[in-house]
């Protein structure tokens, strides 16, 4: 009977934060779909922003932004990524929408007159949230990351959840936990203490572990295994290494080697239905991982830079992957550099013209007035010494500014995110967003998540696409002002991407006689990049950048 049941099972992490529980959670992922099981993953974030879209990416990483609009932590993306399907709203939630929702219906009456209390009303919000997220991806196994380390105020109520889904169905939850085992430089000895705390700290809440995924700098050795087996109360069999690899798409592969797929399938009483096969995915994480490859170098400029606790990498994430993907494509291995924007402004020509020795030039998306000019320095430089670039969002919005200040000779072209009284808005608030920004409503009020655009005939786009209609996912407030569409068309640039009414410019680009690639895109297409299906417009920027590095 109970193996009708859905299966859920929990990543937690142990120890420290950063060693990969969203990989993990992927992977596993991955694995069980390849084993011809509907997965669908949730990412649980304990912070009270109600979504990621407020947070400074610096201090969070990037906000992947779903195909709904909904404004998400960047693990979604890994997600999606290693799925190679979109999730739903339903597949993430914080504690900001979980009390959020709890609270509106207590203002509603809801509760009848009850107190309202974390147990049972919070907790049970959450496990409402969980089921509804299998039932709406008809999924037969949930895998779900619940962030943060054990230990921490912030998640205990999710743990708790997910204690007490085992107490209602115990056969069909599991518990994986992903710990650290650090190996001191003056012990030269791999510790697995810190992994036995962490295990009992998870105990106290009434939870112990199914798996232990250990990460580590070398594999974790038998002995070890043993040790944790027998001091967390574990089968060896259930530790499974997880070493440091160079690229994280070689996790499924060495997960599979160690045979957790079976293991897990196993513990939950599924039969295999199928051999997984990796293949393709192990074409793809070969050809990503080789760095004897022919190279490519790529700058960014951005200014995300003066990082916080985050990885500096963290606020591009989706746009590096892009770039990864589509260069494995065309058998090369991109050198990626960043280029910090306000270091160009300080600097001046001299320091732009450092870009000249990269074989092409990225803007990403961004927010805000500081490093702007420098990005536009940039923006110049590729366009007059014909470097491949390829603008995201405002590195669209900036090329057509640079495109009317120098060609047109507008030279006062702004954007009114920066400069509102500018005599020639290029960029301009959208009619919508006017009265958010009056009323201060700045959280999920963006144009976001997937709208149509057509492409025209002949342009660089329509050629990358090989179609007309296309979908991708947004995220901005402004947009290349229709005022100035026509002059600047006649000046050469053409926005080959408009929306199906034809008032919002999707796509710029110049013709490929006047530059070998030079496009922006109001949307960011690094959110549909995937593995498997590189995004077009990221494979025709390298292509191009491959052309300009052979003719060197
Ligand atoms: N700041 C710009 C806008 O809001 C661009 C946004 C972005 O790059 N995501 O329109």
């Amino acid at each position: 009977m109970a193996k009708e049941e859905h299966k859920y099972i929990f990543v937690l992490g142990g120890v420290m934060s950063g060693v990969g529980k969203g990989v993990v959670t992927s992977s596993i992922g991955l694995l069980l779909q390849q084993k011809g099981y509907p997965v669908n993953l949730v990412k649980i974030d304990p912070y009270l922003n109600v979504d990621a879209g407020t947070m400074n990416p610096t201090e969070h990483g990037e906000v992947f932004v779903l195909r709904s609009g909904l404004e998400t932590d960047q693990d979604m993306g890994n997600y999606e990524r290693f799925l190679g399907r979109d999730l739903a709203n339903e597949d993430y939630m914080t504690s900001g929408m979980v009390y959020q929702s709890v609270i509106t219906r207590e203002r509603a009456l809801e509760y009848g007159g009850k107190c309202v209390e974390t147990i049972p009303h919070v907790r049970d919000e959450i496990l409402r949230r969980i089921e509804a997220a299998a039932a709406y991806n008809g999924s037969r196994v949930s895998v779900i990351e619940i962030g943060g380390t054990i230990g921490d105020f912030q998640n205990a109520l999710f743990i708790e959840a997910a204690r007490v889904l085992k107490m209602k169905h115990p056969e069909d939850v599991l518990y994986v936990m992903v710990s650290y085992l650090p190996t001191p430089g003056t012990l030269g000895e791999m510790k697995t203490k810190p992994t036995q705390t962490a295990v009992r700290d998870l105990n106290s809440y009434g939870v112990q572990p199914d798996f232990i995924i250990a990460r580590s700098k070398e594999p974790i050795d038998e002995k070890r295994k043993e040790k944790l087996a027998i001091w967390c109360n574990m089968r060896k069999d259930h530790i499974i290494a997880a070493p440091d690899i160079s690229s994280i798409y070689e996790a499924p592969l060495n997960f599979e080697k160690d045979k957790l797929d079976d293991a897990m399938l196993d513990a939950l009483h599924l039969p295999e239905k199928k051999k997984a096969s990796l293949t393709a995915w192990r074409k793809f994480a070969f050809a990503t991982a080789n760095v004897k490859a022919p190279k490519i170098s790529i700058a960014i400029v951005g200014k995300y830079f003066d990082t916080g606790d985050f990885v500096l990498s963290d606020a591009y994430l989706s746009v590096i992957e892009a770039i990864k993907f589509s260069a494995a494509k065309l058998g090369h291995f991109a050198q990626i550099t960043w280029v910090n924007s306000k270091n160009l402004e300080k600097g001046g020509a001299k320091a732009t013209a450092i870009l000249e020795g990269y074989d092409g030039i990225i803007v990403p998306g961004g927010f805000g007035e500081s490093g702007i000019e420098g990005k536009i320095q940039a923006i110049r430089f590729a366009r007059e010494k014909k470097i491949p670039y390829f603008g995201l969002c405002y590195g669209m919005q900036l090329m057509v500014i640079e495109y009317a200040r120098h060609v047109l000779g507008l030279s006062d072209a702004n954007t009114t995110e920066i400069k509102k009284s500018t005599t020639h808005p290029v960029v301009d608030v959208m009619l919508e967003q006017k009265k958010h920004l009056a009323d201060n409503k700045y959280g999920g009020t963006m144009r976001l998540g997937v709208y149509p655009a057509y492409l025209k005939k002949g342009t660089l786009a329509r050629a990358a696409y090989k179609k007309e209609l296309i979908e991708e996912r947004h995220r901005h407030r402004y947009e290349i002002n229709p005022a100035y569409v026509k002059q600047i068309e006649s000046a050469g640039l053409i926005f080959s991407g408009t929306s199906p009414d034809g008032v919002l410019m999707e796509i710029a680009e110049l013709p490929r006689t006047t530059h070998p690639f030079m496009l922006g895109t109001q949307f960011h297409p690094e959110l549909q990049a995937r593995p498997l299906t590189p995004h077009p417009l990221f494979t025709e920027f390298l292509r191009a950048a491959i052309l300009r590095k052979k003719r060197k």
